[in-house]
This record gives C-alpha cells, structure tokens and sequence, in this order.
C-alpha cells in the first residue's frame, strides 16, 4: 500500500528492517547455537564411516560369492536364517561374525550402551 507522506513510509521501511534484522540476529543466534562446526565435522564422520561400511559390506558380498567366506549359523543362538554378518573391525572385511538378526540388533545395542 503506497504512503502519501514520504516521512511515514521511511519511517515504516525502518521499522520494517529493524524487525528484520532483529529476525536476523536471531536466527544467526540459533544457527550458532547449534553449532554448525560441529554439525559439519559430524557429517563428514557419518559420510567416512558409512563408505567404509558400504565398501566392507561389498567385500563381504564379493567374498560370499567367491566362495571365500561361508555364510555359518547364528554365532549366538545357532538360528540358520536371514543370517548378518556383524563386522567388530570395518578394517578387517573378511573378518565377519555371522549372527541372526535378532542377536545382531542386540550386538550393536550392546556396543552402543
Ligand atoms: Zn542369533
Ligand atoms: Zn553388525
């Protein structure tokens, strides 16, 4: 809506920066709050740690394939379906510990605690 007097509508653009920057301000507050260092150190460790994930899991796959590695019963409970490999080392593909699923999740919830 235009203003016909030049005075209040600069006035009213001040007042409308001035909120904004207010907005700004604080949003750049809770940016940093946030702390988006650490957030980004955070990402990059996620990122390099599911590659070598992803990359030990193909090794695996390749080596189940070749017949390098035998897929055996759960190490735990002996269960003999949708048998997981559960790696202690991301380092050592090959060194892989066949659980079913269920003593898997419990594996990694132990780890985890
Ligand atoms: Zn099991
Ligand atoms: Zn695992």
């Amino acid at each position: 809506m235009p203003y016909k007097d030049p005075v209040k509508q600069k006035q009213c653009q001040n007042e409308w920066y001035l909120r904004n920057k207010e907005l700004t301000a604080e949003r750049r507050k809770k940016n940093r709050a946030k702390n988006p260092e650490k957030k980004r150190e955070y990402d990059r460790l996620w990122a390099k740690a599911h590659r070598k994930e992803r990359s030990t899991h193909a090794k695996v796959y390749y080596a189940l394939k070749m017949g390098k590695l035998v897929k055996g019963p759960c190490n735990r409970c002996g269960a003999t379906e949708n048998i997981q490999g559960h790696h202690h080392d991301y380092d050592k593909p090959l060194d892989v510990e066949w659980l079913c699923p269920v003593c898997h999740g419990k594996e990694h919830r132990k780890v985890k605690s």
